[in-house]
C-alpha cells in the first residue's frame, strides 16, 4: 500500500508498539507500523529483555556446575562465550521470526524506514507520507552515558555487552539499576572480577530497603564488590582496560581498573528529530508528554513505552500502555494504569522483584502499616533448590489490603504474578491465608506471609 491510509500508523515496533498495533488489527483496525531497524521487536527483543535473559540462564548454568557438588554430582565446566552468544542470538532470531509472522497473520503493514510525525496526523517515511486518523508515537530509548564518555571498545553500554565477542576477566558497572545487577551477575557467574558502583545510599535503590540489604549480602556472598553513596569522578583508559575513580561519602577516592567499564545509568527517550515538536507534541525532559489516557499534547497522537513521560520502563508495562491506547482508539472506555501495580523484576542472581508500595512509601501516603518478612531458608523447596531470600509484605494495619509485596530469592520473577494478583485485587490477608500454596514449593513463601500476617503462622514463628 503506497502512501496509503490507514486507522492507525505506530511509529516504531518495540513492545509499546507492536502491542498497541496487534491490538488494534484485533479490534478491526488498519494498521501500519514504521520500523527503521532490519528487524521487528525494538529493543526488548532485539538487545534488551530478551537476549540478556539468554545470557542469564547460561550463567545460571554456570552458577550450576561450579556448584554441582551440593547435589552430589561430580562435574566441573568452563564457559564457551562464542556459544553462549551464538545460543542468545538463536533466541533472539527465533522470536523475531515469530513476531515477524504474527504482525503478518494480523495483517499488519510494515513500513521500513525513518519515521518523522507530520502534523494531521502523519508520518513521513523517505519523502512519502501516510496518513491515519490516530498515530501512535513508540520510539523507545537510548542507553545513557556519563557526560563525557564515548563508547569505545573499553566502555560500554548493554547494547555493546550483549555481543561482545570477549568475555571480560574484570569489569567495573556504572549503576545498580536493573541493568547494573543483571549484568554484574552475568560476569561475576564467568568468572570476571566485578565490581559496580552506585551513586545513591542503596543498591537497587527503587526498591524496599529491606530488599537492598539482602541483594547487597548476597552479591557480597557471591564475590561481587558493590559500593553505593558513591560519586564516578573519572573513568579513562589505562593500557589494555580502563581505571575508574569514585569518591565513598567522606572517604578518599579510590580508583579501581578493569578489562571494560559497563555504564548502566539508565536509558534515555528517543524523542530527537523525529519532528515531534514540530508537529505540536510537548516534552519534559525529552519524554513524550502524556495524560492518563497517553494522549500527547497533539491531537489523535498518543504515545507509549520507554518515550512516554510515564512511571516505568518496563517492557511490560509498554504492553499494557500499547493495548490501552488500541482499545481508546477503538472507542473503548479504559481506566488509567495504576503503575504500582506494574509488577517490577529485575533477573539478578538472586532474582528481585515487586509489586505495589514499599514500607516508606506507603507510610508517606498515609497508610497505617503493617508488615511481615519471612526468610525462604524455612521452606524446604528452596533448601532443595539450595537458594535463601525473603518475602516482605506491606499490608494495611488490622487487615487491610495488600500494598505492596517485595521479594528477592530463587524464582521471584514468577512469583510476582501472584502477588500482581493480590495487590491488584486487593486482597487482605485473610482472604489470602484461606488458599494454601501447593507443598513443597516455592510459592510458599508468599502462601505463609500471609498465615503470618492473618495471625496464624504455619512454619514460621
Ligand atoms: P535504572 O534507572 O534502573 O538504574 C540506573 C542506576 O544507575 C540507578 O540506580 C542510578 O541511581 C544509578 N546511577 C545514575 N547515575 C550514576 C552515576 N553517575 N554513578 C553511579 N550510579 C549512577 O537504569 P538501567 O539499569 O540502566 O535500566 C534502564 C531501564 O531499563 C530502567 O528503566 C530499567 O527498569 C529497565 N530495565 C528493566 C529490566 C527488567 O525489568 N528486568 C532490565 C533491564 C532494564
Amino acid at each position: 500500500m503506497a502512501d496509503g491510509t490507514y486507522d492507525v500508523i505506530v511509529l516504531g515496533s518495540g513492545t509499546g508498539g507492536y502491542a498497541a498495533a496487534l491490538r488494534s488489527a484485533e479490534l478491526g483496525k488498519k494498521v501500519a507500523i514504521v520500523e527503521k531497524d532490519d528487524r521487528l521487536g525494538g529493543t526488548c527483543l532485539l538487545r534488551g529483555c530478551i537476549p540478556s535473559k539468554a545470557l542469564l540462564e547460561s550463567a545460571s548454568v554456570m552458577d550450576h556446575v561450579n556448584r554441582a557438588e551440593e547435589w552430589g554430582i561430580k562435574a566441573s565446566g568452563e564457559v564457551d562465550w562464542p556459544k553462549v552468544l551464538e545460543t542468545e542470538r538463536h533466541i533472539v532470531d527465533k522470536k523475531v521470526t515469530g513476531l515477524t509472522g504474527l504482525i503478518k497473520a494480523r495483517k499488519i503493514e510494515v513500513i521500513k524506514g525513518t519515521g518523522k510525525l507530520v502534523e494531521g496526523p502523519g508520518v513521513e517515511v523517505d519523502g512519502r507520507t501516510f496518513t491515519a486518523p490516530d498515530v501512535v508515537l513508540a520510539t523507545g530509548s537510548f542507553p545513557r552515558l556519563l557526560p563525557g564518555l564515548e563508547v569505545s571498545d573499553r566502555i560500554l553500554t548493554s547494547d555493546q555487552a550483549l555481543v561482545r565477542e570477549q568475555l571480560p576477566r574484570s569489569v567495573v558497572i556504572i549503576g545498580a539499576g536493573a541493568i547494573g545487577m543483571e549484568f554484574a551477575t552475568i560476569y561475576r557467574s564467568f568468572g570476571a572480577r566485578t565490581t559496580v558502583l552506585e551513586a545513591l545510599p542503596r543498591i537497587v535503590p527503587l526498591e524496599d530497603e529491606a530488599i537492598s540489604k539482602e541483594a547487597a549480602r548476597a552479591f557480597k556472598k557471591k564475590g561481587i564488590d558493590a559500593f553505593a553513596g558513591v560519586k564516578v569522578t573519572e573513568v579513562k583508559g589505562a593500557g589494555d582496560g580502563v581505571e575508574v575513580t569514585y569518591q565513598p561519602e567522606g572517604k578518599d577516592a579510590q580508583t579501581v581498573s578493569a578489562d571494560v567499564c559497563l555504564v548502566a545509568v539508565g536509558r534515555g527517550p528517543n524523542s530527537q528529530g523525529l519532528g515531534y515538536e514540530e508537529a505540536g507534541i510537548e516534552l519534559d525532559r525529552n519524554y513524550v508528554k502524556v495524560n492518563g489516557q497517553l494522549q500527547t499534547s497533539a491531537p489523535h497522537v498518543w504515545a507509549v513505552g520507554d518515550v512516554a513521560a510515564t512511571p516505568l520502563q518496563l517492557a511490560h508495562s509498554s504492553f499494557l500502555e500499547g493495548i490501552a491506547v488500541a482499545e481508546r482508539i477503538a472507542g473503548q472506555d479504559v481506566p488509567e494504569i495504576d503503575y504500582a501495580g506494574v509488577p517490577r523484576v529485575t533477573f539478578s542472581s538472586p532474582e528481585i522483584s515487586s509489586v505495589g508500595l514499599t514500607e516508606a512509601q506507603a507510610s508517606e501516603r498515609g497508610h497505617d502499616v503493617q508488615t511481615s518478612t519471612f526468610n525462604f531458608q524455612v521452606l524446604a523447596k528452596a533448601n532443595i533448590v539450595g537458594e535463601g531470600g525473603i518475602v516482605k509484605v506491606v499490608v494495611e494495619k488490622d487487615g487491610g489490603p495488600v500494598l505492596g509485596v517485595h521479594m528477592i530469592g530463587p524464582h521471584v520473577t514468577e512469583l510476582v504474578e501472584a502477588a500482581s494478583l493480590m495487590y491488584n485485587w486487593e486482597a487482605t490477608p485473610a482472604d489470602i491465608a484461606a488458599i494454601i500454596a501447593p507443598h513443597p514449593t516455592l510459592s510458599e513463601a508468599l502462601g505463609e506471609s500471609f498465615l503470618a500476617l492473618a495471625g496464624k503462622p504455619l512454619h514460621s514463628m
